[in-house]
C-alpha cells in the first residue's frame, strides 16, 4: 500500500514509495449504464493480488467498461452511470469522499493502442506519471527510477543508449512496453490492461507476456485479451464475459484458468475457450 503523498499543489517529496506489492482488488455486485442501457449487471470478482486476473468473452460485452469502473475512467462518460461497489484493499473507491485521483494513483491503466507521448523523450515518458502522484525524482534517483521502469517493461537494453529519443520513434512494441514502464513508475497497486497486445506482432507480445509474468509478483494486474492461448499462458484466474441477445454483460463463470480451459462448469464457458463463438 501505498504511504500518503502530498498533492500536486502541496510542497513535492523527493522519496519514492517502496514497490506495492500488489493489492486485493474486489468488485461486488457492479452494474453499469450508458444513459437507458444496461452494459453491465451483477459483476462480482475478486483480483487477488500477486495473480494475473483475464478477463475474456466476446467483444460487446462491457470488459472495456469494466475495466474503466475499476479506475474510475468510467464516470468521465457524461451519460454513464454505475451500481455496485470496488474494494481495493476493503475500501470502496467510490465513496462520496474518496477523490479520483487516489484512485487513479493505485491503478494504472494500458490500453490496446499504445499512447506514450510522441515528441517527449523515453526517459521523460517514464517519469511523466508523477506529476499525478506530486512525486519529484532528481539526479541520481531519476536515473535510477528510469532504468529500473524500463527494466521491469523489458525494454532498458534497447533504449538505454537513446533515453533522449522521442518516445514516438519506437516500434508499436517498444511503445507498448514504454508505456507499461511510464505506469510502472508511480508505484501502481493495480495494473489493467485493456487487450494490451492486440496492436502488436508476435515478437512483441511474447515480451509483453514475459513482462506481465514478472510484473504479477509488485503488482495486481488485470488483463483484458481475445487470444485464449495468451489468457492460458499469463493468467491464474479468469473471468469469462457474455452479453446474450441484447442482455447486459455478465460473469457466465470465474475461477482457476486451468480449471476455466479443461474443466468449464457452463457449456457457453466451454464453446468461447474452444473457439465456437
Ligand atoms: P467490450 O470491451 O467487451 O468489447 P465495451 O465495454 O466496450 O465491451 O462495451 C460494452 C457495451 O457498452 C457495448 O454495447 C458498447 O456499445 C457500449 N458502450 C461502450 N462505451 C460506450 C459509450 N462511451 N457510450 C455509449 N455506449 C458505450
Ligand atoms: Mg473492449
Amino acid at each position: 500500500v501505498l504511504p500518503a503523498v502530498p498533492s500536486a499543489a502541496s510542497d513535492e517529496t523527493t522519496v519514492l514509495p517502496p514497490v506495492s506489492g500488489g493489492s486485493m482488488l474486489e468488485s461486488d455486485r457492479v452494474a453499469a449504464w450508458f444513459g437507458n442501457h444496461k452494459v453491465l449487471a451483477d459483476i462480482s470478482l475478486r483480483m487477488e493480488s500477486g495473480q494475473v486476473t483475464a478477463l475474456i468473452g466476446p467483444s460487446g460485452c462491457g470488459k472495456s467498461t469494466f475495466l474503466r469502473i475499476l479506475n474510475r475512467m468510467h464516470e468521465l462518460v457524461p451519460s454513464a452511470s454505475l451500481a455496485g461497489r470496488v474494494l481495493l484493499d476493503g475500501d470502496d473507491i467510490y465513496e462520496p469522499e474518496r477523490r479520483i485521483t487516489d484512485t487513479r494513483k493505485r491503478v494504472g491503466m494500458v490500453f490496446q493502442k499504445p499512447n506514450p507521448f510522441p515528441a517527449m523523450s523515453i526517459a521523460e515518458n517514464v517519469t511523466a506519471g508523477l506529476k499525478l502522484t506530486g512525486t519529484r525524482v532528481r539526479g541520481s534517483e531519476r536515473t535510477e527510477l528510469i532504468e529500473e521502469c524500463l527494466s521491469k517493461a523489458g525494454l532498458w537494453k534497447e533504449v538505454r543508449d537513446r533515453l533522449g529519443s522521442p518516445g514516438g520513434a519506437l516500434s508499436g512494441g517498444q511503445q507498448q512496453r514504454l508505456c507499461i514502464a511510464r505506469s510502472l513508475a508511480v508505484r501502481p497497486d493495480v495494473l489493467l490492461m485493456d487487450e494490451p497486445c492486440s496492436a502488436l506482432d508476435p515478437t512483441s507480445t511474447r515480451r509483453i507476456e514475459e513482462t506481465i509474468h514478472e510484473l504479477r509478483r509488485e503488482v495486481t494486474i488485470v488483463i483484458v485479451t481475445h487470444n485464449m492461448q495468451q489468457a492460458a499462458r499469463v493468467s491464474q484466474t479468469c473471468a469469462f464475459f457474455l452479453a446474450e441477445q441484447g442482455t447486459p454483460g455478465v460473469i457466465v463463470e470465474s475461477g482457476p484458468t486451468t480449471k476455466i480451459f479443461s474443466t468449464p462448469e457452463d457449456s457457453r464457458t466451454a464453446d468461447y475457450v474452444e473457439g465456437r463463438f
